[in-house]
């Protein structure tokens, strides 16, 4: 039967994007629906431009530090709209190179919602319908906010916050994942006065406990208030002039309060679960080991499905996806062994097995771990620490995990996960001269197990 078009993918970002584009390529006929900006959260209200708010925050240690260097300057103002603005045109920059790539693809961009209406069948808001051999769901996630929290309706999320003409001088983040963290980082150096709220004794569950312990201390240390194991009862107020109510009745005072409490696929009112796609408990969509749902024809990448929430990881699924379908070759991403940073600060770096999970495993491991000031630090008069951690195989010398929080952490990470994924041990590690001066040397230098 013939089709309207081979593919249609709903949503246009990372890997939707990616999958429209490589599936062109191969010669498909492909139709890519976005209802709000071409990029996805990624580019337009995640990673980007959450970075570009990292690099700003930083100057404000930057400005400090360079005293101890000799260098004097004025007193440093710092201006958020101006951030604002110059974000906002790099943005468009990037969405327009993202239109571009689609185009130039050959990709059909229809700038509307789109839902399933059948295995191969797709219905636009205006009504239209389009078949398809194929349809590929790459919808993304949304934050999610408590809804039985009264007042609720007065809090914002990291989409708001890139919407922000002003530094607040006051806000309250709620959550401990890697949102919160980034951004008490960000808006603290930037000038706010940041306090966090979470409901566990610590900041990032599910990363190494050494580097959660620090994290945390770093951000005390920056001024950064963190209230643990409590949790937010009640807002009130108005927007701008807010109050928090916490567990034991204590209140706070914000001009804007963000929950940073995760996030949810993207999949209501998408007519997958009358197309026959199944959803798991938390409404991602149930894919194969090649992105397959529970419909043959109907695929899905991303954050849609709840894997491993990363944009190189919705690029690899959307990569792999238009190889096997449309270029005749069946590709699985493995998704072991992803490095991935938190850009808080001090940012964090960090592949393979925490200390924890390498014990749960039953493994007998041997733990390198060091604490030190970097050299910058000698003259600059920065408090901050840097820390690494390795966890290797008492049996085989092969390295399972490496953690590191400091300065470059996600950079430094990115190598250590190629020499990770080629089977590395302690002792190739050991055999690696040392750059040096570096803080990454420590790496290659470490020989004391302070654990075994
Ligand atoms: P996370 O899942 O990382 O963290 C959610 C946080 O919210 C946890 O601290 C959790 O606490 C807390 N929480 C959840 N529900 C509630 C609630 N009802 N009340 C109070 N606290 C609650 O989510 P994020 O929103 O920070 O980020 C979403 C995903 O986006 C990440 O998992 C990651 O995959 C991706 N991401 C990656 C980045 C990067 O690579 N640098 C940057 C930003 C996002 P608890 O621990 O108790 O469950």
């Amino acid at each position: 039967m013939a089709h309207d078009v081979d593919l249609f993918v709903i949503g246009a970002g990372s890997g939707g994007v990616r999958a429209g584009r490589i599936s062109a390529g191969y010669g498909a006929r492909v139709m890519v629906a976005e209802d709000y900006r071409v990029g996805g959260t990624c580019v337009i209200r995640g990673c980007v431009p959450k970075k570009l708010y990292v690099y700003a925050s930083r100057f404000a240690d930057e400005v400090d530090e360079a005293k101890g260097f000799g260098w004097e300057a004025g007193e440093p103002r710092f201006d958020f709209a101006a951030l604002k603005a110059a974000k906002d045109k790099e943005i468009d920059r990037l969405e327009g190179a993202y239109r571009n790539t689609l185009g130039n693809a050959g990709v059909t961009l229809v700038e509307t919602r789109a839902t399933v209406a059948g295995p191969h069948a797709v219905r636009l808001a205006d009504g239209r319908t389009v078949t398809a051999g194929t349809i590929l769901v790459a919808t993304g996630a949304w934050p999610y906010l408590p809804s039985a929290t009264p007042g609720i309706h007065l809090a914002e999320t990291s989409n708001d916050i890139f919407e922000w003409t002003a530094l607040p001088r006051r806000v309250v983040i709620v959550g401990g994942g890697y949102i919160a963290v980034e951004f008490a980082c960000a808006l603290s150096r930037m000038g706010s006065e940041v306090t966090v709220v979470i409901r566990r004794d610590k900041v990032l569950r599910g990363f190494d406990e050494d580097l959660r312990d620090a994290l945390m201390n770093e951000m005390a240390q920056s001024g950064i208030r963190i209230l643990t194991g409590t949790d937010v009862v009640g807002l009130d107020g108005r927007p701008g002039n807010i109050n928090v109510t916490l567990l034991n009745g204590d209140g706070i005072a914000a001009e804007h309060v963000v929950y940073a409490t995760g996030r949810v696929p993207n999949t209501k009112g998408l007519g997958l679960l009358e197309a026959g796609v199944e959803l798991d408990a938390d409404g991602a969509i149930r894919v194969d080991r090649f992105s397959r749902t529970a419909v043959p024809s109907i695929y899905a990448v991303g954050d849609v499905t709840n894997r491993v929430n990363l944009t190189p990881v919705a690029i690899r699924e959307g990569h792999a996806f238009a190889d096997s379908v449309f270029g005749g070759r069946e590709v699985a991403v493995d998704h072991s062994g992803i490095p991935s940073a938190v850009f808080s600060t001090p940012e964090i770096g960090t592949v393979g097995q925490t200390e924890d999970e390498a014990r749960a495993l039953g493994r007998e491991i041997v733990i390198f771990r060091t604490s030190f000031r970097p050299m910058k630090a000698t003259l600059s008069g920065s408090p901050s620490r840097t820390l690494m951690k390795l966890v290797v195989d008492k049996a085989t010398d092969r390295m399972l995990g490496v953690h590191i929080l400091g300065e470059g952490a996600g950079e430094m990470i990115q190598c250590v996960g190629i020499a990770m994924r080629m089977g590395a041990t302690k002792r190739d590690f050991d055999m690696t001269m040392a750059v040096h001066p570096t803080a990454a040397e420590e790496l290659v230098t470490l020989r004391t197990p302070v654990a075994g």
